[in-house]
């Protein structure tokens, strides 16, 4: 007993272990593979991104310059990262997680060069 209201008085003064989210933003690991992140500016329009996307989820036209997404498709595997020749990758796994949706028109994400 003796034990047990020690341990309740230090729980009382003590920096909870729980964290604050969704009220206050998540703490993102170092490495966390989010929502995929193109950078226009460095792309070369090679397609390695594209081809060795195990799901499918990437489309890009070269003439058009356009680069696509489908989220729904996703894995978050971080291949198109590993894959991509430029340097700095242009192609990186965002920050961003919060992407469940009951509309699938906004899994899918275009740019343009
Ligand atoms: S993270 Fe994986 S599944 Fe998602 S776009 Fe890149 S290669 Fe494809
Ligand atoms: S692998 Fe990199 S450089 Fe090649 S098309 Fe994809 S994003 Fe662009």
């Amino acid at each position: 007993m003796a034990n047990l209201l020690t341990e309740a008085i230090y729980r009382l003064f003590s920096k909870p272990n729980t964290k604050m989210y969704p009220v206050k933003p998540a703490d993102i690991a170092k490495g966390f593979r989010g929502k995929v992140v193109w950078k226009k500016d460095t792309c070369i329009f090679c397609m390695m991104c594209v081809t060795n996307c195990p799901t499918n989820a990437l489309t890009m036209n070269k003439e058009k310059k356009t680069w696509a997404i489908d989220i729904g498709k996703c894995i978050f595997c971080g291949r198109c990262h590993d894959v991509c020749p430029t340097k700095p990758k242009s192609i990186d796994n965002g920050s961003e997680f919060e992407l469940a949706s009951t509309d699938k028109k906004k899994f899918k994400h275009e740019e343009k060069k």
